[in-house]
């Protein structure tokens, strides 16, 4: 192993394996797979998690009040007093010219970490204490021989480090790459355009967020590697549409004023403005022979559905078949009731594909579908993607896009080259429309149809509870109805103490509301029963639907203006939203009622938010900031690599600078072949193989 990596060590490349460095044996290289690290590649940006900036240690005799300093000295002794107020510990501190003390408030922890007899570092403020100077709370490392004979330890980086591997460890291994910089880091852009953006070179930024001389240095090479990283991102993505764009052909729809005036004919009421534009821009999309791929993004009840139904019957219009894609069975049920509301007395074929839908009668559906016998056809993503075979299949619309991601989507293309239109009610931040969806084009509905009744929102404890109950009976009287939503179906234990939906539906139905009737929906009912209970309780034979979260999204029921979330501290902002996205559909005021007792800060934040914005966006935006944009939309999850040092919401502005530059790149050189963009290539092919296609046209 020593002689292979002896021999390689002059031609590292990127993609070489860890193992193959110096300094790494099989155990280490094990190690760092457990980081993360496969490849030198990996390993180059496997950033410090903090760095270090010490100035030249000094005498302890020579240490005034008031300057902050470092100073190393051999460790006398140690205490530990766990009865002050702070809890404080304490090491003595001596070098050849005096002594000093250094306390750290809540420093039990140090305990095992510092013992008499070690050489530590401490750098700090030296502070006056009962006529003594002593150092509060400084930053320290211990110290072994190698350490003292370079003296590196001064400045450096930290890395993120586990019990094979140490921080000091891995900073030597990374060492020999940093002097291969030419080739591993080679430089993508003109000292032009690095002089115009303020950015410094490759090859410095990654050595110096390594070994960083000052922090003006680190600060800088951050810079440029966050550019770095959200530049290709943005050009993998501005690559992979334009290859969607460009290599599949899509069929030209006309919209002729006659269509137009027909296809609204079926609106009971005037499109509103924002429905409008939205129609406008997926008009002109599909009348290219590009594919259409837009994002169309709305609140809950803000109308996107007959947007999309007027997508579907520009299609038809066109002679082509429609596939409108739900994430659940009810979700399917409820478009396709929608579209025959619509579509009453219409010539349009179109048909519901339901899980029940079996044997023979399937075959015979199937058929009608291959051989252009339908119009539009309304399922499951699961359903519509299986077996089915379309004649000529012009229009695909995807409902709520966040529930199976990009990869489906891009499925779905491969069968044929639709235009495709993606709903989505969960309102995306402009950050994450950007990165997670920036592939697609956005039409935004931000105003919903007006005559919608105002929804109140309470967060009510358990003391308020039977006051809820009676507000709720009253509201029940005047023949409004209501959800009651629950985290669980059902509970395993006897002494669980979250509430679940079967158990409070028993509750609920006997005790609480016995005068009125109260049905029960949830996920493991079987297919034929939901349908059953949806229905009845958009008659109003259902008062009261206790449900789990199936009632999610796109349930629309306009007399339904009670909502209340049993254990609301259990579930996410945007669902909570989403929840309650089902009330405040008809004139009609809405109510909608949190039952929570929680100490949990972050529950509590989720929960105040609720109460005080009806805004999709805001909301959003809040819980962007309070799980961060991994939790709620991984990067990897849409096939992109996830961010290792920018960050969406921090570096907007790089983002958008990024955006701007990777997509004018793309618009000009989609191959990459130019000889001033092979580098860009050559570290773009790195990152994402050939599933962008800049492999074929070598
Ligand atoms: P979304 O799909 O965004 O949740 P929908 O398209 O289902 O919204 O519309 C929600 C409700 O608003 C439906 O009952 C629909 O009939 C109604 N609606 C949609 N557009 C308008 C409009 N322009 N004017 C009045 N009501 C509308
Ligand atoms: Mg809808």
């Amino acid at each position: 192993m020593q002689s292979l990596s002896e021999k390689q060590k002059d031609k590292i490349d990127l993609s070489m394996p860890v193992r193959f460095l110096k300094g790494v044996g099989p155990a280490r290289a094990k190690t760092f797979v457990q980081l993360g690290v496969r490849t030198a590649g990996d390993l180059l940006e496997y950033f410090p998690r903090d760095w270090r900036f010490a100035s030249e240690p000094i005498k302890i005799n020579q240490m005034q009040e008031g300057q902050s300093v470092t100073v190393v000295g051999q460790v006398e002794s140690t205490d530990y007093q766990s009865y002050r107020k702070p809890p404080i510990f304490e090491a003595v501190l001596a070098d050849d010219t005096g002594v000093c003390r250094i306390v750290w408030f809540h420093g039990g922890y140090l305990r095992n970490q510092i013992s008499p007899g070690m050489v530590i570092m401490a750098s700090g403020k030296v502070t006056l204490y009962k006529h003594q100077l002593q150092m509060t709370n400084p930053k320290f490392a211990v110290l072994d021989e190698e350490h003292l004979k370079s003296g590196e330890v001064f400045s450096g980086g930290v890395y993120p480090a586990s019990a094979g591997l140490s921080s000091r460890q891995i900073k030597q291994i990374i060492a020999p790459l940093l002097d291969n910089l030419d080739e591993l880091a080679p430089e993508f852009y003109d000292s032009g355009f690095l002089k115009n953006t303020n950015l410094i070179g490759r090859k410095d930024a990654f050595s110096w967020i390594h070994m960083p001389p000052s922090e003006e240095k680190l600060a800088q090479s951050k810079r440029r590697l966050k550019y770095d990283e959200l530049f290709l991102m943005q050009a993998g993505l501005a690559l992979r549409r334009y290859k969607v764009q460009h290599f599949s052909t899509a069929l030209p729809m006309k919209c002729t004023d006659e269509i137009d005036s027909r296809i609204r004919k079926r609106f009971p009421f005037l499109l509103t403005e924002d429905q409008d534009g939205a129609i406008a821009e997926i008009v002109s999309d599909m009348a290219r022979c590009q594919p259409m791929n837009r994002l169309l993004q709305g609140d809950v009840g803000s109308g996107k559905t007959v947007v999309a139904l007027y997508a579907a019957l520009l299609a038809v219009a066109n002679k082509q078949q429609v596939a409108i894609m739900a994430p659940t069975e009810i979700l399917a049920g409820q478009h396709f009731l929608s579209i025959e509301r619509y579509l009453k007395g219409s010539s349009v074929r179109r048909i519901l594909i339901t899980g029940g839908l079996t044997g023979k009668k399937r075959k015979e559906v199937l058929e009608r579908i291959s051989s252009g016998k339908v119009d539009i056809v309304v399922g499951t993503v699961a359903l519509l993607q299986k077996d089915i075979e379309f004649h000529r299949l012009g229009l695909a619309v995807i409902d709520e896009q966040h529930k199976f991601g990009v990869h489906q989507r891009l499925m779905l293309r491969k069968q044929a080259t639709p235009h495709c239109l993606v709903m989505t009610a969960t309102p995306i931040p402009r950050t994450l429309a950007m990165t997670a969806f920036g592939d697609l084009d956005v039409s935004i509905i931000k105003h919903s149809p007006p005559g919608r009744g105002e929804v109140i929102t309470r967060w009510v404890d358990r003391g308020d509870q039977q006051k809820a109950y009676e507000f709720i009976r009253e509201r029940l009287k005047a023949k409004k109805q209501a959800y009651f939503v629950y985290p669980r179906i059902a509970n395993i234990e006897e002494n669980d103490v979250i509430k679940a939906a079967t158990d409070e539906w028993r509750n609920l139905s006997q005790k609480v509301f016995p005068e009125v009737t109260v049905g029960l929906l949830h996920g493991r009912m079987p297919s034929a029963k939901k349908q059953q209970v949806m229905a009845e309780f958009r008659k109003g034979k259902i008062n009261v639907l206790v449900a789990t979260v199936v009632v999610e999204v796109g349930v629309d029921v306009p007399n339904a203006t009670i909502m209340v979330i049993e254990e609301a501290d259990r579930f996410g902002l945007a669902q909570l939203h989403q929840l309650r996205g089902r009330i405040g559909r008809g004139e009609a005021k809405s109510y909608c009622f949190l039952f929570a007792e929680t100490d949990r800060e972050a529950a509590k934040s989720r929960l105040e938010i609720m109460t005080r914005s009806n805004d999709g966006f805001e909301i959003a935006e809040h819980d962007l900031r309070l799980r961060g944009p991994g939790e709620l939309f991984s990067t990897r999850q849409h096939g992109l690599p996830d961010l290792k040092i920018a960050n969406i919401i921090d570096d907007y502005e790089l983002l958008i600078m990024a955006r701007e530059n990777a997509f004018e790149l793309v618009a000009e050189d989609p191959a990459l072949t130019k000889a001033e963009h092979r580098n860009i290539r050559q570290v773009l092919l790195a990152r994402f193989g050939d599933s962008l296609g800049l492999a074929d046209v070598a």
